[in-house]
């Protein structure tokens, strides 16, 4: 359960469970906060003034990457790429996904194929007492930069600063898009780094467009 996800649009929008959550966020990171039309129980929302977030990750296990794909509703193919993931029948079998790439992204095309999809759950360098945030992505550049840095930070004592980053990018012809970036950083101040994670219920989270 989360309280709250935080989304890409050209800088972070937030949203969370709680009022106090929110205003605390829009005191950080600048924007207004307010409550917008949701079913989820992550009823405010922070356009924020930032594209950069600094982020602290507890480990390799903060940073979930899978491959999925969803037909009717089911997931009907859940693997890392090489191994079924899931339903706990297959677990542990090949699943028979080619390894570029390129073949990867063809097959999705083709509706054949899983597509990444990766789960950060971290807490903010700026805040670390509001609790854990989440972000996902389903891009596969995203995926790759995350997979490279989920190795990096996997001999990591204690959590990682990283920075949490949105670029524009505009294609030929003018076709805009932003997709997020994940870097590691160092040299932040220690004593973030001697402030415990807290286990407990996820107060929010991080999400985005492309
Ligand atoms: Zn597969």
């Amino acid at each position: 359960m989360t309280d709250g996800k935080l989304t890409a649009l050209c800088n972070w929008r937030v949203t969370v469970r709680r009022e106090e959550v929110s205003a605390v966020v829009a005191q950080i990171f600048g924007g207004e906060q307010r409550e917008w039309q949701t079913t989820g129980a992550d009823r405010f929302e922070v356009m924020t003034g930032t594209s950069k977030v600094k982020i602290l990750l507890a480990g390799p296990c903060a940073v979930a990457i899978d491959m999925r794909r969803w037909s009717r509703g089911s997931l009907v193919h859940h693997c890392d790429g090489e191994w079924f993931l899931s339903p706990e029948s297959r677990k542990g079998d090949l699943c028979g996904c080619p390894h570029s790439i390129v073949e990867r992204k063809a097959r999705v095309k083709r509706g054949l194929g899983p597509q990444p999809n990766v789960d950060l759950s971290f807490r903010l360098v700026d805040a670390p007492d509001l609790g854990v945030f989440r972000m996902k992505s389903i891009s596969w550049k995203f995926a790759e930069n995350a997979s490279v840095l989920k190795d990096a930070i996997g001999s990591a004592l204690g959590e990682s600063v990283c920075g949490l980053e949105l670029e524009a990018v505009e294609l030929k012809g003018g076709t805009r898009y932003v997709k997020p970036v994940l870097r590691s950083l160092v040299g932040y101040p220690a004593d973030v780094e001697r402030n415990p994670a807290r286990p407990g219920a996820l107060p929010g989270g991080l999400g985005h467009r492309h």
